[in-house]
């Protein structure tokens, strides 16, 4: 920044869990001046159920993926944000999404976060536009009011997108599918399971939301078939559900499988996932997605062709809230000089493809212990306490064994705090 004394003009994209994490991180920083900007008319993101699909009343796609019987995957202990622990259910440890949303309600009334949130104002379109000035990064930004129409051109220093990465449906090539006369559907649209009572359902892909909604039209559907390539799930199904090997082609309802066999479904559930999308950035941002791998970017989070933007919530398989905390706290002490970004071949190796498939580069799994670690430590904030950890592998555990009832299960913490346990109720 040229001018040291004066405020870093700051854009925070987004009003769910990353962009709340977001602003409150800068809320009550003198250094920053905030604007963020939320396409919606309120907070959480996908948290926010929302029951109509397609297009919104501002006639834009709906954003939420969220379905009415969702409970949440992970214990909610180990989804709270370390500096607002308030979701404290311990039995059954997973909750509805109703719970999640008012917690993020909470921490946003905590915290004071609604009054720089500017509602129903979507970022249309970003440019990077280095000020002449100063010499100095400036992100030009116009956004659309839905409701009045009018759109407005914005300059900031710095910006931090978070407008989520379960929005864009990924949609597999199947040969035939055109041909299919019954129902169907991505999991982006999925609400109810009343929907389909009565029905053979094919859900395509095994994981979280496949196992998820094959477990939850269960109760309504005739039969499930949980179609994927994946080692076959050990644990006990429902009882209506078989698994199936993965889909090669369609003829009308009856489905060929990868062994060559065939199953015939009424209605087809695509849980096949999401492809990540920044449709208002201009290419001389500098992001480019190749088969879900996100380039170029350092540490999964900055822009290494211009480091005063980031994008938040790349990685999976992780502690999503948690995450968006290091995530967030890492990129603000860069922007104030607290960190210093390496020579630009060395961020630009740490974004080269370490994966086999450029599908799986933000894969972080157990690798997420130390990428929260090596971004406290850089930036020199505090880590993650070890009860994330502790909770999440007693998790991986009791889900891998139990898939059916894993989210009833009891949250013990010991008094030391050192040991975590899920124990299934009787
Ligand atoms: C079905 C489902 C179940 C999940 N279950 C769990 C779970 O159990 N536990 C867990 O921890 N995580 C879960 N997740 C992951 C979840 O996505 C994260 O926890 C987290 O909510 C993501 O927050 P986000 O802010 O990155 O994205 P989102 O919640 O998607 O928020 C993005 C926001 O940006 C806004 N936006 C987008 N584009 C623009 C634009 N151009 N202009 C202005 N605003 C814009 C959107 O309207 C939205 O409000 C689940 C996700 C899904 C889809």
């Amino acid at each position: 920044m040229a001018d040291q004394t004066a405020k870093i003009k700051i854009c925070v994209v987004g009003g769910g869990a990353a962009g709340l994490c977001a602003i409150r991180h800068l809320v009550g920083n003198s250094k920053f001046d905030i604007t963020a900007y939320e396409q919606t008319n309120e907070i959480g993101g996908t948290w926010v159920y929302v029951e109509q699909v397609g297009l919104d009343e501002n006639g834009l796609p709906i954003h939420s993926s969220m379905y009415q019987n969702l409970r949440t995957n992970l214990p909610v202990r180990i989804m709270n944000f370390p500096d607002y622990m308030t979701m404290e259910a311990q039995e059954p440890s997973c909750v509805s999404h109703q719970e999640v949303l008012n917690y993020l309600k909470d921490y946003t009334k905590h915290f004071d976060i609604r009054r720089h949130i500017h509602f129903n104002t979507k970022v249309e379109y970003v440019r990077f536009e280095p000020s002449e000035d100063c010499n100095c990064d400036r992100w030009h930004v116009r956004v659309k009011n839905l409701k009045t129409n009018e759109t407005e051109v914005r300059y900031f220093d710095a910006i931090i997108i978070c407008n989520g990465h379960y929005f864009n449906p990924y949609v597999p090539i199947i040969p035939g599918i055109e041909s299919f006369s019954g129902l169907i559907l991505h999991s982006h649209a999925y609400r109810k399971p009343e929907e389909f009572s009565g029905k053979t359902v094919l859900v395509l892909g095994a994981a979280s939301s496949g196992i998820d909604i094959g477990i939850d039209l269960s109760d309504h559907a005739t039969r499930v078939y949980l179609s994927h390539n994946n080692d076959r799930l050990t644990g006990v199904l429902p009882s209506n559900m078989t698994q199936v090997m993965g889909v090669d082609s369609i003829n009308g309802t009856t489905f060929y499988l990868k062994d060559k066999s065939t199953v015939n479904a009424d209605a087809f559930i695509m849980c096949t996932g999401y492809k990540y999308s920044f449709p208002f950035l201009d290419e001389n941002c500098g992001i480019r997605v190749d088969d879900n791998y996100v380039m170029p970017l350092y540490k999964h989070l900055v822009n290494i062709e211009h480091p005063t933007m980031c994008i938040v919530g790349i990685p999976t398989i992780v502690l999503p809230f948690p995450m968006f905390h290091m995530q967030v706290q890492y990129f603000l002490a860069l922007l104030e000089g607290r960190v210093t970004l390496p020579a630009k071949s060395v961020m630009l190796e740490d974004s080269t493809l370490k994966t086999l498939r450029k599908r799986h580069a933000h894969r972080l799994m157990d690798q997420q212990w130390d990428y929260f670690d090596s971004l406290a430590t850089a930036a020199g904030f505090e880590r993650l306490s070890p009860f994330y950890k502790l909770g999440y592998i007693a998790w991986s555990f009791q889900r891998h064994a139990n898939l059916l009832r894993y989210k009833d299960s009891k949250f013990i913490v010991s008094e030391d705090g050192k040991n975590v346990e899920l124990i299934l109720p009787d």
